[in-house]
């Protein structure tokens, strides 16, 4: 990684004053984290959050961060989600300690769910799901025991064992903990912590028939892999009392006492933070893919040539607190914006080619001009650009009856081609309907490199590219893919989707130097933006993605 990402070193916030103080007191003298997601979708933009924030705290204070899987729910998990969620937190530049799944200590958990039966704080109930719904209360009325609460010891741990072994069917019995059926929260009133599912499971195939709880399961996974600060989003400050609750009952048995602290989710303008919603934009056809590069998946961002480094530089921009907030989406932009502005080579590409001819340049003849690589960093180097008499320039680069401020081409006026020559724009040539078929210019040859003999100036460069030796490619321009600040928060996002958030550029035109697959970083398409090849990209059949413009002009284009 670069140097960006140990910008997250000094970010201060209150997660890390917690810990320093833990350290200070003694009460932590090793920091372990976790990252705990469910492999039930592709990991997005939200979860760097607490990617940067568990493994960031973990290595800044000499500790450790464990990525587990959270896998109790069979019927929504898959290996492809696993697989796919390790590549992501790799590539975003992290290494975990380990890589367990919750689903390994299935044999442990139901050690201790024995354990809470034994104490008298876990009993089986037979209730229907309507039953045990009906009787749980709401926020205003406090629920009610139900008739099996009272089960005996024994009895509860022969039925549990039971269910266990398979003699019932799904729904027929569950375990709660047995607390507090009164309690001002929901979560407190006596939980399930286990219930039965006939389901093969993606780590643990047919082995069992009955499987934790999310809630059950968190704390004690934590306390097994020994995690100090279990750091979660806000929306689990009400389970936290569960949490606490099953681990105080469990104190003699498990190996250490983690903590839960809460932090506010990111939500960012004009985009969805929800592996639910995200994936019915897949499956509903919205999006090709979870790789989309419009979607705000780690993967599409990938695909789309975000920098791992910009994600984190975001994420330490953006910080950690208690209090629900939504990022404006510029500044995810700019973060990418600078960090590819520093590092991204400089090429030229003509995205809507028109054809100009310039008829003082002998036929034939070809000659190469030196282009800089990045006109900051001579480091860079330069690269050799071929030029000819026939060359392309971008259609918005011309304008038939131009207004005086209009510095680029137009008949009569001149301009210069970048690390070329000045050119003057004599004729255009139109097809039958009407529209421009090609321009007729002269060439000043004195004026090579940009700098003409006389000291005659121009106002404006554009770019170019050598019609000869042109590469066609096909060029994906991406907008945002909604049109609101908050389509999560809308009833129904899809009608929030932006209709031109893919605009195809089938007839786009590169320079040689320009290497259509594999790209290891964006390039900037010179006064056009950066751009990197697709994943499906090849020798054959070029496909670049618009990674990012170079200015904001969503802003601009959207308030008027
Ligand atoms: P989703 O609703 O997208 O499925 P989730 O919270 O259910 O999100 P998990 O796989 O359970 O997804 O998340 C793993 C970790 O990432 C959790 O600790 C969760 O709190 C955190 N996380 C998820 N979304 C965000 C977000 N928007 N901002 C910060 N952290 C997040
Ligand atoms: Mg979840």
């Amino acid at each position: 990684m670069s140097d960006s990402s140990s910008a997250d070193h000094d970010a201060s916030n209150f997660i890390r004053d917690m810990i320093a103080a833990d350290i200070e007191k003694g009460k932590t003298s090793r920091v372990v984290t976790r990252f705990p997601p469910e492999p039930n979708g592709y990991l997005h933009i939200g979860h760097a959050k607490s990617i940067c924030l568990n493994f960031g705290v973990a290595r800044d204070f000499g500790g450790y961060c464990n990525l587990r899987f959270d896998d109790t729910n069979p019927e929504k998990e898959s290996v492809e989600y696993v697989n796919a969620i390790r590549r992501d937190v790799e590539w975003l530049g992290f290494e975990w300690h380990s890589n367990p799944f919750a689903s390994d200590y299935f044999d442990q958990l139901f050690d201790f769910a024995l354990a809470l039966i034994k104490q008298g704080d876990a009993y089986v109930d037979s209730q229907s799901a309507d039953e045990i719904r009906a009787t749980r209360g709401t926020l205003k009325d406090p629920g009610a025991n139900g008739p099996y609460r009272n089960r005996s010891v024994d009895e509860n741990l022969q039925m549990f064992k039971d269910m266990k072994a398979g003699k019932y069917t799904d729904g027929e019995h569950v375990l709660r903990a047995k607390i507090d059926m009164l309690s001002g929260n929901i979560n407190m009133r006596d939980p399930i912590i286990y219930r039965i599912r006939h389901v093969n499971h993606h780590n643990t195939g047919d082995k069992w028939c009955i499987y934790p709880l999310y809630d059950f399961t968190h704390g004690l996974s934590d306390a097994i892999e020994g995690v100090t600060h279990s750091l979660c989003t806000l929306e689990f400050e009400d389970h936290r009392p569960l949490y606490d609750w099953i681990l105080d009952k469990l104190a003699d048995v498990i190996p250490a006492r983690p903590e839960q602290t809460e932090f506010a989710r990111l939500q960012l303008e004009y985009s969805l933070t929800s592996k639910r919603k995200l994936n019915q934009l897949v499956v509903d056809g919205h999006v090709d893919s979870w790789d989309d590069p419009r979607m705000l998946t780690i993967s599409g961002m990938r695909r789309r040539g975000f920098t791992p480094e910009s994600i984190v530089t975001f994420c330490s921009m953006i910080g950690v607190t208690k209090k629900d907030s939504h990022i404006e989406m510029g500044v995810l932009e700019n973060a990418l914006r600078e960090d590819l502005n520093r590092r991204a080579e400089r090429r030229m590409a003509v995205i809507n080619p028109l054809k100009v001819v310039i008829e003082n340049y002998p036929e034939g003849q070809e000659e190469m001009v030196t282009g800089a690589n990045h006109p900051q960093n001579p480091d860079y180097g330069t690269r050799e650009i071929p030029f000819s008499r026939e060359i392309y320039i971008e259609q918005d680069d011309f304008m038939e009856d131009a207004p005086k401020k209009f510095f680029r081409l137009s008949v009569g006026r001149e301009v210069r081609l970048r690390f070329a020559y000045y050119i003057t724009c004599k004729k255009v040539i139109k097809n039958e309907d009407g529209s421009i078929e090609r321009l007729i210019c002269t060439y000043d040859p004195e004026s090579r490199g940009g700098k003409s003999a006389d000291g005659r100036k121009v106002k404006g460069t554009i770019h170019w590219v050598s019609a000869r030796h042109a590469v066609d490619a096909r060029v994906n321009l991406y907008e945002r893919l909604f049109n609101t600040t908050n389509p999560g928060g809308e009833t129904d996002f899809v009608s929030a989707i932006n209709p031109e958030s893919l605009i195809v550029a089938e007839k786009a035109k590169l320079e040689p130097a320009v290497n259509p697959v594999d790209n290891k970083l964006a390039y900037q398409f010179e006064r056009l933006g950066y751009f990197i090849s697709d994943s499906e990209s090849s020798e054959e059949q070029p496909v670049f993605n618009r990674t990012m413009t170079l200015r904001d002009s969503w802003a601009k284009a959207n308030k008027a």
